[in-house]
C-alpha cells in the first residue's frame, strides 16, 4: 500500500517579501519528515504529529513559536488531532506549551474527553510531561511588530497568517489530520477558533479521508468546513474537487482560507481562496510538490 502526506503553513495575505521562501522551505521540510515516518511503516498519526512539531517550532508559522498575539499581547494556542477511526483530541486557549498539537494528542490518548481548554488543559499537559515554555517565549520579534502595527491601525478585522496543518494516509491505509494555531492576531483573550474544533478546522474519517483547514475561523466554524469536505470524499468525490467545493462553502460562511485533503486511497488535494497558502506534499507515487501563491 502507498502512503502520502500534505501539509499547509496557513492561508492569508502576503505580508513580508520573504514569506514565500520561508513558508515553502518549512512546509517542504515538514512534508518530507512526515513522509519519512510513513515510509518507515509508522502511523499516519505519527507522521502528522512529526510534521506539526516541525512547523510549530519554526518561527515562520503562526503556531507554537511565532504564534499571533491576543489583543492583550499574550499567546493562546488552539490545536486538534483526529484519526480515521474517529479518535480525536483537542486543546483550546492553551498558554505556555511549546507544542500544542502534542498536547492535543495527549488529550486523545490519555483522557476520555475530546477537548480540554484553558487552565484545566494546562494542568493536564503539565501532569503528562508536555514541554512548557516561559511566559512570552513563543512571541517572536516579527509577531510583536505585526501586533503593534495592527493595534496602531486599530484594525477592525483581525488578521490571520500561518496556521499549520497536516493530513496523511499511511501504508496500512489509515488517515489522520492535525491543525495548530495561535489564532487570529488581536483576538480577544478566550476566543476559540476553528482549529481545535472537530469537524471545523480538523476532521478524519476512514470512510472518506482527512482534512485540515486554515483561514477565517468564525466562517470555518459556521459551515463546519472539514467535515463538509470529508463527507464529499466519503461520497466518492476526488480530493481536488472536494477542496474546491469547500472553498465555495467557506465563502458562504463569509470568510477566506484554505484546506488540505487526503482521501482513504491516499490521493491528496488542496484549495484556497485567499491570496496565498503555503503547502507541500509527497503524493502516493512518491512525487513531491509545493506552492505558495
Ligand atoms: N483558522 C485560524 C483561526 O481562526 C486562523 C488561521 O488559519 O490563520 O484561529
Amino acid at each position: 500500500m502507498t502512503c502520502s502526506i500534505i501539509v499547509h503553513g496557513g492561508a492569508g495575505e502576503l505580508s513580508q517579501p520573504d514569506d514565500s521562501t520561508a513558508s515553502l522551505a518549512g512546509c517542504t521540510r515538514a512534508a518530507r519528515a512526515g513522509h519519512r515516518v510513513l515510509a518507515e511503516g509508522r502511523s499516519a498519526l505519527d507522521a502528522v504529529l512529526v510534521a506539526a512539531t516541525l512547523l510549530e517550532d519554526d518561527p515562520t508559522f503562526n503556531a507554537g513559536l511565532g504564534s499571533a498575539l491576543t489583543l492583550d499581547g499574550t499567546v493562546e494556542n488552539d490545536a486538534s488531532v483526529m484519526c480515521g477511526d474517529l479518535r480525536a483530541g483537542a486543546v483550546a486557549a492553551l498558554r505556555g506549551f511549546k507544542n500544542p498539537a502534542t498536547v492535543a494528542r495527549l488529550v486523545m490518548e490519555r483522557t476520555p474527553h475530546v477537548m480540554l481548554a484553558g487552565t484545566g488543559a494546562e494542568a493536564f499537559a503539565r501532569a503528562h510531561g508536555a514541554v512548557t515554555v516561559p511566559e512570552g517565549a513563543l512571541i517572536t520579534p516579527a509577531q510583536r511588530e505585526k501586533w503593534k502595527a495592527a493595534l496602531s491601525m486599530r484594525a477592525q478585522k483581525p488578521g490571520s497568517n500561518g496556521t499549520i496543518g497536516a493530513v496523511a494516509r499511511d501504508a496500512q491505509g489509515r488517515v489522520a489530520a492535525v491543525t495548530s494555531t495561535g489564532g487570529m492576531m488581536l483576538k480577544l483573550s478566550g476566543r476559540v477558533g476553528d482549529s481545535p474544533l472537530i469537524g471545523c478546522g480538523t476532521y478524519a474519517d476512514q470512510l472518506g479521508g482527512a482534512a485540515s483547514c486554515t483561514g477565517t475561523g468564525e466562517a470555518i466554524i459556521k459551515v463546519t468546513l472539514a467535515r463538509f469536505a470529508v463527507d464529499r470524499l466519503r461520497g466518492g468525490e476526488l480530493p481536488q474537487a472536494a477542496a474546491q467545493a469547500a472553498m465555495a462553502e467557506l465563502k458562504r460562511g463569509g470568510g477566506d482560507g484554505g484546506i488540505i485533503l487526503v482521501d482513504a486511497a491516499g490521493r491528496v488535494g488542496f484549495a484556497f481562496n485567499s491570496s496565498r497558502m503555503g503547502r507541500a506534499w509527497v503524493d502516493a507515487d512518491g512525487r513531491e510538490g509545493s506552492g505558495f501563491a
